[in-house]
């Protein structure tokens, strides 16, 4: 059964709110939906910007879905402008260009934004960002235009664009402050093949090092004093989250916005979905950054609004394509015990981590999609498997379970 829960307002026009705004017609909600976004587009999902548009002879981004759908739904786009302030005891949100909007209930998912390098760096019209369709319009301009390429950061994005920019030829050096690649996401093996694989590739990885200063001659200074070409620096060094509309209300903690299982934040009638979200996630609460999240999440509490509320509690994936290489990573794959199966010196592997009790708590495939398929179900189920029957890829996975 729907209840009528009156005007919902969802602030980010990103993934999060285009499937919490489908999910609430979907699941009944007759009422006015307004979703208010910055940025000028509808709203579209972010993997391909490190992917499909940096190929040769992209047609452009796509949307997830055209502007008329939105409107058909009777779903009111705001576009081009931000949320300043959102009045809790009115239940109103505040635009910038001096609009109110009244709320019964408000969605708060405006995602995050690139940790910037620091000041001195950041302003420089060489340094570039990946989060939106310009930044990556303008990325692959330096891709067509053979720019040189310093790349700051190797996690997802940096590795990602390193890949597609030495397909095109562009000659890349990425810069990691770290001991390894990937170093919060993956273990240690992981990050050995993906620097293995690009430095094949031709990327020239340096680690523990930092990026100090643009210098006129087209070169990064390092802060061992070495110097790297950088006609263009791609910075991917983390993100921060897009709280300060709403810092005023409490609900805030140092990941994001803070709801609990079921999107709720402590004041009544606010919830968060998507990146912003900073949610309960393995004994703790975090930001869970993942294409899967900002759908699942969203369209669970979404619908939480409307009908029985459940909670949300997928384990966490994400992919992500580098080259030829198709990465994924569910639950923890960073500690327990570690299960190798297949060679991790070849093409294509996974590592498995369990716990003290042989249950699967995370998993990361190296080119070996078929083994994600069951990796996930095993640890949402927190299935219990056998260890040196996991370790033999000659025993089909689906009889390594206890
Ligand atoms: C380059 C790139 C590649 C990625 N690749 C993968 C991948 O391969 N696999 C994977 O699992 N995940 C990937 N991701 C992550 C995935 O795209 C995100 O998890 C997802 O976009 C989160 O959706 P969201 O709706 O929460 O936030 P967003 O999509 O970021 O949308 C938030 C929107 O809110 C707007 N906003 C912020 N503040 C305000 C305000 N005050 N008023 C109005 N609007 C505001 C922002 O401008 C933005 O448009 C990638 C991300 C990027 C950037």
């Amino acid at each position: 059964m729907t209840q009528q829960i009156g005007h919902i307002v969802i602030v980010g026009a990103g993934q999060a709110a285009a499937n919490a705004a489908a999910e609430l017609r979907r699941t009944g909600h007759a009422g006015p939906i307004a979703i208010v976004g910055e940025e000028p587009h509808a709203p579209y999902e972010r993997p391909q910007l490190s992917k499909d548009m940096l190929r040769p002879g992209c047609a452009g981004a796509r949307c997830m879905r055209e502007t008329e759908a939105y409107a058909r739904d009777g779903i009111d786009l705001h576009l081009g402008v931000r949320v300043r302030h959102v009045d809790a005891a009115r239940r109103e949100v505040q635009l910038d260009d001096g609009r109110r909007l009244p709320y019964g209930h408000l969605l708060i998912a405006t995602g995050v934004r690139p940790r910037p390098l620091p000041p001195a760096l950041h302003a420089s019209p060489r340094v570039r960002y990946l989060r939106s369709i310009g930044d990556a319009e303008a990325l692959r301009a330096d891709l067509d235009a053979g720019h040189p390429l310093a790349i700051v950061g190797g996690g997802v994005i940096g590795l990602e664009v390193a890949a597609a920019a030495r397909a095109r030829g562009v000659a890349v050096t990425l810069v990691e402050a770290g001991e390894r690649l990937m170093q919060r996401g993956v273990d240690p093996l992981v990050s050995r093949f993906l620097d293995r694989t690009h430095r094949a590739r031709g990327v020239d990885i340096r680690y523990g090092l930092q990026a100090e200063a643009l210098e006129d001659d087209g070169t990064l200074r390092l802060s061992d004093g070495s110097r790297v070409p950088a006609a263009r620096v791609l910075v991917g060094i983390g993100v921060l989250p897009n709280v300060e509309p709403f810092a005023h209300l409490g609900i805030a903690d140092a990941a994001g916005i803070r709801v609990d299982a079921f999107g709720r934040t402590a004041v009544p009638g606010i919830h968060a979905i998507g990146d912003i979200a900073s949610q309960p996630v393995g004994g703790r609460h975090g930001r869970i950054e993942t294409w899967a999240n900002a759908q699942d999440q969203a369209i669970t509490v979404a619908r939480n609004l409307v009908a029985e509320p459940v909670p949300y509690a997928a384990p966490t994936w994400f992919w992500s394509d580098q080259g030829q290489t198709n990465l994924q990573v569910v639950g923890d794959a960073t500690t327990g015990r570690t299960v190798v199966r297949g060679d991790a010196d070849g093409d294509a592997f996974s590592v498995f981590r369990l716990d003290d009790a042989g249950r699967v708590t995370g998993c990361a495939t190296v080119n070996a999609p078929k083994d994600m398929a069951l990796a996930r179900r095993w640890v949402r189920q927190r299935q219990q498997v056998e260890p040196q029957r996991l370790a033999d890829p000659a025993i089909p996975l689906r009889d390594c379970a206890a």
